[in-house]
């Protein structure tokens, strides 16, 4: 499995739909300033540029942060530090790797940031119950 070919299209596909929400500007911010150049050609369509407008804030922020996490795992590769937890620094599971290939985290510290999270966040949580359950 080539992980950067991957990458690139998750990180294509993230770019191009928070152009559609109207995430330009904070797109521009984010990639300009780490000098990442690659995936911005895309063209979108405008009409459903429009019509995804209406899609919020948080929609945004979701989707920036993803393209944060997918350019970080695309510079952690080219400095040969990908796959290792960024927490205790040891490997990640392959087929954690394989769901999720922009995770920094192995599933037991991914599990502690959560759970430190999900401790300053006071508001209830619901949205996330059942979404990993089969
Ligand atoms: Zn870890």
């Amino acid at each position: 499995m080539d992980i950067r070919k991957r990458l690139e299209t998750d990180l294509r596909e993230a770019v191009s739909r928070l152009r559609q929400v109207g995430g330009s500007a904070a797109l521009e911010e984010l990639l300009g300033a780490s000098g990442h150049s690659w995936a911005f050609a895309d063209e979108v369509d405008e009409i459903q540029a429009n019509e995804r407008r209406e899609i919020g804030f948080a929609t945004r922020e979701l989707l920036v942060e993803r393209v944060n996490r997918i350019t970080a795992a695309l510079d952690r590769l080219n400095d040969g530090e990908y796959g290792t937890c960024m927490e205790c620094g040891e490997k990640i599971a392959a087929a954690r790797l394989r769901a999720l290939p922009e995770v920094q985290t192995c599933v037991r510290c991914q599990d502690m940031i959560e759970r430190r999270m999900r401790h300053q966040d006071l508001e209830p949580v619901e949205v996330e119950a059942g979404a990993e359950d089969d």
